[in-house]
């Protein structure tokens, strides 16, 4: 792991109405969001029936590699990617007992819109950069009393995960959390 962009920003984000600050490194001219391999960043919101999860992770975690695909296989590798984000089942495990079930999912990466465009490229040498994933999920949940912990499933599908910072608000307070693969659930 190594450290980019030296200095801190915070920027803030807003969960079913509780601002919850993140540091994060502080971003440079071109945008993009400086950020250190192999760890990740994930929100977690519990209110009323509402789950809300929004994670940013470096794509060096997720595809091995934060350029724009340069082949096939590396846009086989961002598409499979994304489609396994998409699938909140293979990414987080909630208690089915809380009956929880997705009403928004959103996935992004600036490196899938690259390879939409990849076939047109030219391969002029570009600058090192730095990419992200990102995933907001919300659900509702029919009986969110029983929604007692959450296993965070990111380090088996992307073993390049090493620790996810979260950051949650529940009944339980606010609480700040590493997790790691080793233990990998927060408790809500
Ligand atoms: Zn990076």
């Amino acid at each position: 792991m190594k450290k980019i962009n030296p200095g801190a920003i915070v920027f803030s984000i807003s969960l079913l109405g509780s601002s919850i600050q993140i540091h994060a490194a502080e971003s440079d001219h071109e945008q993009h969001e400086a950020h250190v391999h192999g760890e990740a960043q994930l929100m977690i919101a519990v209110e009323g029936d509402a789950l809300e999860i929004e994670f940013h992770t470096p794509a060096m975690n997720i595809v091995g590699f934060e350029h724009r695909p340069a082949d096939e296989a590396q846009i086989q590798a961002v598409e499979s990617a994304i489609g396994t984000l998409k699938q909140p089942d293979l990414v987080f495990s909630i208690p089915s007992t809380a009956k929880c079930e997705p009403v928004s999912i959103e996935v992004e990466s600036p490196l899938a819109e690259h390879a939409e465009h990849a076939e047109h490229a030219d391969h002029d040498h570009e600058e090192e950069t730095h990419s992200n994933f990102t995933g907001h999920y919300h659900f509702r949940c029919a009986e969110i009393s029983h929604l007692e912990k959450i296993d965070i499933k990111l380090f088996e599908q992307f073993p390049g995960t090493e620790v996810i910072e979260v950051q949650s608000i529940s009944k339980r307070g606010q609480q700040k959390i590493d997790l790691t693969p080793g233990q990998s659930a927060l408790e809500l």
